[in-house]
């Protein structure tokens, strides 16, 4: 690497391409489908009416702006660097996956489709989906495997109470791989009327564009605020990175940011030496292609992608974002990782110190900057995506920790 200033131009290129990752690696039967959507996008997003129709959303349905909390009590206690917290916890519904699945509900609305179709694995796209449909007021089909149904009850009841309807699916491991070949399938009888919502910044060309786009509003609101209440920059900012959508939407605004330092922290599960026990996609995986993109993926040593594992369901994945590929190996990005038991740690302290619960997922990062912030002088400072709220983990870290 060099040390040339990095500037990083429009992502990604007309071919949906960042560098030599992403593209569209789809059946025949699927191009036509994808070069509509993409063409729609570009059109659709455009048009004032619908900028403005999702900027109200965002402002009155959301309660976007989110606020930036200083952490001063964890700052404090961990000596070092202050920590800030972009509060996307405080979002309707507690994520920030409520932002693109407005933004793909509102374009499937003004697209005339009749049916937004998605798979889910925890239920939390799911939820966050079928709240969009409802409120966009189009019909929503959510496919879940049978397994998944019975664990994530309180998901699974929302989805229903939403109005969506929810297909159980039954087949092979009766998990998310197969809840995506289902929802496939069916968005394939009728792709015109049809609209398939992707739940992250993954997947063929427009989704990863379109999805970080919605997310965009988080890095966009971030740097004003920062700016406004401290006069500079954050020095670093970090998020936790599954398929990537919250941090993209953090990052995207400091890219070209030279004095900012931007860290995405991978789940390291319960051992990053095992095949299986982590889902760190860029710490330890190769470029290859998955769900119709090129990507950093993790195999097993018969070359097809492996299991994976993370404490926080919202991270299990064993493919990544094209863009956070291409940002890896530009060096503007450093992915680093925190284990099941950093995160949990960190899920307590935060909870404890600062009165707030973080998702699981969004623990990753607060547990990289708990690692991290001792190591730095007072003066640093560091911005976290709190990307969820940690109800939905509530019940489920009580028991692991027998309180
Ligand atoms: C789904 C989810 C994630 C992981 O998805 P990304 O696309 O990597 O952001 C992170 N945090 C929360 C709270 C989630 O629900």
């Amino acid at each position: 690497m060099t040390n040339a200033p990095i500037t990083l131009g429009p992502m990604p290129d007309a071919n949906g391409y960042f560098g030599e990752y992403g593209g569209s690696f789809i059946p025949p039967n699927l191009s036509a489908a994808m070069a509509d959507i993409s063409k729609a996008y570009d059109e659709i997003t455009k048009r004032e009416d619908f900028q403005a129709e999702l900027h109200s959303l965002f402002a009155n349905y959301v309660g976007r702006p989110s606020p930036i909390f200083h952490a001063k009590r964890l700052s404090d206690k961990l000596g070092g660097a202050q920590i800030h917290l972009k509060r996307e916890d405080l979002n309707h519904t507690g994520a920030h996956k409520i932002n693109h699945c407005l933004g793909e509900a509102l374009l499937a609305k003004f697209m005339n489709k009749k049916k937004v179709i998605a798979e889910t694995g925890a239920g939390q796209h799911g939820v966050a989906l079928a709240t969009a449909c409802a409120l966009v007021g189009i019909p929503c089909e959510i496919h879940m495997g049978q397994v998944d149904i019975e664990k994530e009850h309180p998901n699974t009841t929302k989805i229903r109470i939403l109005g969506a309807t929810l297909v159980p699916v039954t087949r092979g491991q009766a998990t998310l791989k197969e809840a995506v070949d289902n929802a496939f399938e069916e968005y394939l009888k009728n792709p015109e009327d049809y609209f398939y919502a992707i739940g992250s910044i993954v997947g063929p060309d427009p989704f990863p564009r379109m999805v970080r786009d919605f997310q965009s509003i988080v890095g966009k609101e971030a740097r004003e605020q920062f700016q406004d209440t401290h006069g500079k920059l954050p020095d670093i900012v970090a998020a936790c990175v599954g398929g990537g959508s919250n941090a993209i939407g953090l990052f995207t605004a400091f890219l070209n940011d030279a004095s900012v330092k931007i860290v995405g922290v991978e789940p390291a599960g319960k051992s990053l030496d095992v095949v299986g026990q982590h889902a760190a996609t860029l710490t330890k995986g190769k470029p290859g292609v998955i769900h119709g993109m090129r990507c950093y993926v993790l195999e097993d040593s018969e070359g097809v992608p492996s299991a994976v594992h993370s404490i926080a369901s919202g991270l299990d994945y064993p493919g990544i974002g094209p863009q956070h590929s291409y940002l890896k190996d530009a060096g503007r990005v450093t992915y680093e990782t925190a284990s099941d038991k950093e995160t949990l740690d960190a899920f307590m302290e935060l909870s404890h110190v600062e009165g707030i619960i973080p998702a699981l997922e969004s623990a990753h990062a607060v547990a990289w900057a708990i690692r991290t912030a001792p190591t730095l002088p007072k003066d640093t400072h560091i911005l976290i995506n709190l990307s969820g709220r940690g109800d939905k983990d509530a019940d489920y870290v009580a028991k692991l920790l027998n309180i």
